[in-house]
C-alpha cells in the first residue's frame, strides 16, 4: 500500500477496472454476465491459472465484486507484478479457515437436526400406519361378526388385534419422546453453533456474516421508518509493520483493541463489527452522515493522542491510527453499492495520508 495520492487513486482505479460491470446500471444483466465470464477467463489466462471449482468460485467473488478484500488482494498482487499462483490463491483461502471451520460446524449440526426432523416424521408417519392398519382389521372384522361363526371367536382375534395396536402405539409413542428430546437438545446446539458462528473469535465482535444480517435488518427497517443509514468500513493503518516489528500475538492485541475503542462509539444506534483481518465495520442506524462522521472521528481523534507499548518486551509500538470511509447507504441504488463506496471511501483516506475519515461521494 502506498502514501501517495496519486498511487493509492490509481489503486483504487484499478480495482474498479478489475471489478467494472458495465451492467450494473445498464440494463442488460446478459451482458453483465458476459462481461463478468470475459472478465474471469481473461484473469485464469493471465495467470495460468488451473480451471477448478474452487478456482472458479474464488476468481467469481473477486471478479464480480462479492468478495472486495480479494479483489483488493489481487490488484495488489499484480500491481507488484507478481503472478496469482495456485500456492498464493491457496494461502489465501487459509485465512478463511477458522471461519470456514465454524461454518462447518454448522452445516454439521444443522445436517444433524434436518435428520432428527426426518426421524420424528418417520416415527409418526410409522404411528399413523398402525392405526390405519388397525382401522382396516376392525373394519374387516365388523364385517364378518355380521356373518354367521363363532362370536368367542371373533372377540379373541379382536383382543389380540387391540393389544397388538397398543403394543405398536405405545412403541410408537417412546420413540416420539426419544426422538422430541433430541430434536430439543439439537435446537439448542444449533442456537448455539448460530451464535457462534456469527462472532469474530479474537475480538468477541459481531463477524462478517452477523453483519451482513444486521445490515439487511437495518436498512429494512431505516427504510420503512424513513430514517438515515450510514455505514464506515475502518482500516488500522500500517498494520502489518506492527505484526513485522513486534509479531503477530502483538498484532493481535492491537487488533482488540482497536475493537475496543471501536466498541465505544456503539450503542443501539451504532454497531461495530469486524470485517476481517485489520478491518472493520460500522452501521449508524438514524445517524446523518455528520452525526456519524463526528462520531467515528472522535474514536479516531482519541486513540491517535495516545502511544502504545510492546507489553511483553517493553518495546515502544508508538500511535496506532485507523482510516474510514463513511457512506449514506441510501444515496446509492442497493447495499452492495453502498458498501462498495464506502470501500472506496477508505481508500481515498489511506491515500490522503490516514490516519482520517473520508466521507463517500453520492451516486445520486
Ligand atoms: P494500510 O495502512 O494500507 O492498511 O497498511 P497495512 O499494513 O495495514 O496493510 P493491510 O491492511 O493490507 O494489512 C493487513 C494485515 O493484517 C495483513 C495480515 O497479515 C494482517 N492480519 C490479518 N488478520 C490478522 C490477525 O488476525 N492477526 C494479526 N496479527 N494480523 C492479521
Ligand atoms: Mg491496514
Amino acid at each position: 500500500m502506498n502514501d501517495t495520492g496519486a498511487t493509492s487513486r490509481s489503486f483504487t482505479n484499478t480495482v474498479m477496472s478489475l471489478l467494472s460491470r458495465g451492467g450494473h446500471s445498464a440494463h442488460s444483466e446478459r451482458k453483465a454476465g458476459r462481461d463478468l465470464m470475459d472478465r474471469i477467463s481473461d484473469f485464469f489466462a493471465r495467470h495460468d491459472l488451473e480451471v477448478t471449482a474452487a478456482n472458479l468460485l474464488r476468481a467469481h467473488a473477486a471478479l464480480s465484486g462479492i468478495d472486495l478484500r480479494l479483489a483488493r488482494k489481487i490488484v495488489e498482487r499484480e500491481e507488484q507484478d507478481q503472478p496469482v499462483t495456485q500456492a498464493w490463491f491457496d494461502s489465501i483461502a487459509e485465512e478463511e479457515e477458522g471461519r470456514t471451520d465454524d461454518l462447518a460446524d454448522f452445516e454439521r449440526l444443522n445436517a444433524d437436526l434436518n435428520e432428527s426432523i426426518e426421524s420424528f416424521s418417520r416415527t409418526a408417519r410409522t404411528a399413523r400406519s398402525a392405526a390405519t392398519d388397525y382401522k382396516i382389521a376392525l373394519n374387516e372384522h365388523t364385517r364378518s361378526m355380521e356373518s354367521p361363526g363363532t362370536t368367542s371367536q371373533l372377540l379373541a382375534s379382536l383382543t389380540d388385534l387391540t393389544k397388538a395396536l397398543l403394543e405398536r402405539t405405545r412403541q410408537a409413542e417412546s420413540e416420539m419422546k426419544r426422538s422430541e428430546r433430541e430434536a430439543a437438545s439439537l435446537r439448542k446446539n444449533l442456537e448455539k453453533a448460530q451464535r457462534a458462528a456469527e462472532i469474530d473469535h479474537l475480538t468477541g465482535l459481531p463477524n462478517r456474516r452477523a453483519f451482513e444480517g444486521l445490515l439487511e435488518r437495518h436498512y429494512r427497517e431505516a427504510r420503512g421508518e424513513l430514517e438515515p443509514l450510514c455505514l464506515a468500513f475502518c482500516d488500522i493503518d500500517h498494520f502489518k509493520i506492527v505484526n513485522d516489528t513486534h509479531g503477530h500475538e502483538t498484532g493481535d492485541r492491537v487488533i482488540q483493541m482497536i475493537a475496543q475503542a471501536l466498541s465505544r462509539a456503539s450503542n443501539d444506534n451504532c454497531h461495530v463489527a469486524r470485517q476481517g483481518g485489520d478491518e472493520f465495520v460500522l452501521l449508524f442506524r438514524n445517524m446523518t452522515m455528520r452525526e456519524a462522521h463526528e462520531r467515528l472521528d472522535w474514536v479516531r481523534e482519541r486513540l491517535s493522542d495516545r502511544s502504545f507499548v510492546n507489553r511483553t518486551t517493553d518495546e515502544k509500538i508508538g500511535a496506532i491510527t485507523f482510516s474510514g470511509g463513511l457512506a449514506d447507504v441510501f444515496a446509492y441504488e442497493n447495499r452492495r453499492a453502498a458498501l462498495r463506496a464506502a470501500d472506496e471511501a477508505l481508500y481515498r483516506a489511506k491515500g490522503e495520508g490516514r490516519n482520517r475519515i473520508v466521507q463517500a461521494e453520492k451516486e445520486r
